[in-house]
């Protein structure tokens, strides 16, 4: 058939370009040792910051959600899909970001990748032909892929470049300017310049969009997040938090102004129009922010940090480049894609799993090994990995 063979043919040249993706099985829960594909392997992939996706908490609370709500939610939330614990788990969200936030109040999604379909669609869409919408470079896919949705008129500003953007907002004569960012960049690690972001939101009368995706939970000293790293408050914010990241669960919430929350509500699509999640994830996640902000959360953070720096310390490179992050995105930027994936082969011959990322998740000739450290590491852990990539880059 002639449409299989043109599929066929585009898949070919995939390969030809070392783009192909494959998915590996994993049989054990989420953490450093897994066993995937059959093999044992140290892993260094996930976004479970805290190691909370296989923590006995949570998955006991997800049984006793289960036990509370059974399986499904049966309906979206606007009909009878909105239960008790998806309640109790927006007021818990709202209560816990009210520092960062006026009239908070929070909603859950199933997936931060519809929660930021919802907020630039309702925000800055909406037959408003008047938008303006103006997106980081290095923003998330899911981030780009709500601006189309908004059919907004789209501006990007280069990366970390303020100045760019002040331009931008002076220009702009639209009813509605919404500016959207990533806090910590998923690809690289870095932070969005969120003070200097904010103050110019104030001054030309913006919404400040913030995707926490990879903030939420790890950063602040309490987890908040972004918001708390930089200490910042203010109406003008629209806060993303995902909660299949660091709180190790699934989904994702918004938190902002209790008007902004109930036009999310009346108007997002990607919120009414879809299943609510479980009920028992809710339930579950509940268990998950009390860990995030009590004294454990509190360990886990320390721990993480200091894993964080070892890491740095330890990695002795010269042709490939760690780039600079304070987080627990660490990228060794490697630049051509065959010797990116000839070095997560070699990693993974000896059992350390660390994902190739290339393009076009990340921009041409930077492809990298991006490593993610979190809290369930051991000291041992990253040692052995930094003595790994040492002996590699110099073999
Ligand atoms: C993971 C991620 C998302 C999507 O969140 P999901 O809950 O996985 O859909 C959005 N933004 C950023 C920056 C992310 O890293």
């Amino acid at each position: 058939m002639e449409l299989l063979s043109a599929l066929e043919r585009e898949l070919k040249q995939l390969d030809e370009r070392s783009l192909r993706r494959r998915r590996r099985i994993a049989d054990t829960p989420c953490a450093p040792r897994v066993t995937v594909d059959g093999r044992d392997m140290l892993a260094f992939c996930s976004n479970d910051y805290l190691g909370l996706a296989a923590h006995p908490r949570l998955a006991a609370a997800l049984q006793e959600g289960a036990a509370l709500y059974g399986a499904g939610s049966g309906a979206s939330h606007l009909i009878s899909g909105h239960f008790r614990a998806h309640a109790q788990l927006e007021e818990r969200l709202a209560e816990f970001m009210s520092p960062h936030l006026e009239s908070a109040r929070a909603l859950y999604f199933c997936t931060g990748y519809m929660a930021n379909l919802a907020i630039l669609s309702a925000l800055a869409g909406q037959g408003k032909t008047n938008a303006d919408l103006f997106s980081e470079a290095l923003n998330h896919a899911s981030l780009i892929d709500g601006a189309r949705l908004s059919r907004a008129n789209l501006q990007i500003y280069p990366h970390g470049d303020t100045e760019a953007l002040e331009r931008l907002l002076k220009a702009s004569t639209a009813a509605t300017k919404v500016v959207v960012t990533d806090s910590v960049f998923s690809m690289d690690g870095d932070l969005a310049p969120l003070p200097r972001l904010l103050a110019l939101c104030e001054q030309y009368g913006a919404w400040l969009v913030i995707d926490d995706a990879h903030g939420f939970g790890v950063l602040g000293e309490h987890g908040r997040g972004a918001l708390e790293h930089y200490a910042m408050r203010s109406p003008h914010l629209v806060y993303m938090g995902t909660l299949g990241k660091a709180a190790g669960v699934g989904g994702a919430f918004v938190a902002a102004h209790e008007t902004v929350i109930e036009w999310l509500v009346q108007r997002a699509r990607p919120y009414i129009y879809t299943t609510a999640a479980a009920p028992a994830l809710a339930h579950a996640l509940l268990a998950s922010i009390d860990i995030i902000a009590g004294d454990e959360g509190t360990q886990r953070r320390a721990h993480l940090q200091a894993l964080i720096a070892q890491l740095k310390d330890a990695l002795k490179l010269q042709r490939w480049q760690l780039w600079p992050s304070q987080t627990a995105i660490q990228p060794v930027v490697i630049g051509a894609n065959d010797e990116a994936l000839r070095a997560a082969a070699a990693l993974n011959a000896q059992g350390l799993w660390v994902p190739a990322i290339r393009p076009p998740t990340v921009p041409v000739n930077t492809a990298r090994l991006r490593i993610t450290l979190s809290a369930a590491h051991t000291a041992d852990d990253v040692a052995q990995l930094a003595d790994a990539f040492n002996a590699l880059e110099q073999g």
